[in-house]
């Protein structure tokens, strides 16, 4: 049976701390690899508040090259409309067939709000679902979860442990915009991307 880790997110931009948490994964489920799907339009995010998917993109694919088992998929981004999860793990069985054990990874805070996300309760019956450990958020906070989803969905979730970074993206925004350094929270290639495309500036 093979197994296969999907990270979805914004990554705007990415950092040590989804990067941590993707290889943390990888290896505690035995993962085959681990696919990361930047989001094209996040649904819960402003659109002129994000940065342009195609920078946003690249910045994935420079931060995962030279990982043997990290991929990065465009399929958000070539999808017209909204960013939907359970779209993307629609297509991600359609895909791998139902012989393939889907693993969707999302930090505590993500996973917290997934009850406001569409088709919620057919989306966790498309994947397993791990919950990674994000600083500030406590593993407790599963319980309102599970009241909400009810036993049969919340046996898809794993709770999982991983490194605590305290590294978010809207955090390294700040930084860049302010003119702080944000060395060794991000590999440098993305470092040298943002700063030659001059993201983050205003
Ligand atoms: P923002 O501050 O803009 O929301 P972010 O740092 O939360 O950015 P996202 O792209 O929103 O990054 O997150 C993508 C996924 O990675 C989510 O499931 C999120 O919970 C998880 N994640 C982000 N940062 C960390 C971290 N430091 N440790 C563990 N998981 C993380
Ligand atoms: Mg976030």
């Amino acid at each position: 049976m093979t197994s296969i880790g999907i990270m979805g997110g914004t990554f705007d931009p990415i950092h040590y701390g989804h990067l941590r948490a993707a290889e943390e994964v990888r290896q505690g489920f035995q993962l085959e690899r681990v696919v990361f799907v930047p989001s094209g339009r996040p649904p819960h995010k402003a659109i002129d508040e994000v940065t342009p998917p195609e920078h946003r993109y690249l910045m994935v694919e420079l931060a995962t090259a030279d990982h043997p088992h990290f991929e990065v998929s465009r399929l958000e981004l070539d999808r017209v409309g909204p960013s939907y999860t359970f779209d993307t793990l629609l297509e991600f069985r359609k895909v791998y067939g139902p012989e393939t054990d889907l693993y969707f990874i999302t930090g505590l805070d993500a996973l917290l709000d997934t009850p406001t996300w569409k088709n919620y309760p057919e989306m966790f019956k498309l994947a397993d679902f791990v919950a990674v450990t994000r600083p500030g958020y406590d593993l407790s906070a599963l319980d309102t979860l599970k009241a909400t989803l009810g036993e049969a969905l919340f046996k898809k979730i794993h709770p999982f442990p991983v490194t605590l970074l305290a590294i978010s993206s809207s955090d390294l925004r700040r930084k860049m915009r302010e003119g702080e350094s944000v060395r060794y929270l991000i590999p440098d290639a993305v470092v040298k991307y943002a700063e030659k495309e001059r993201l983050y500036l205003d």
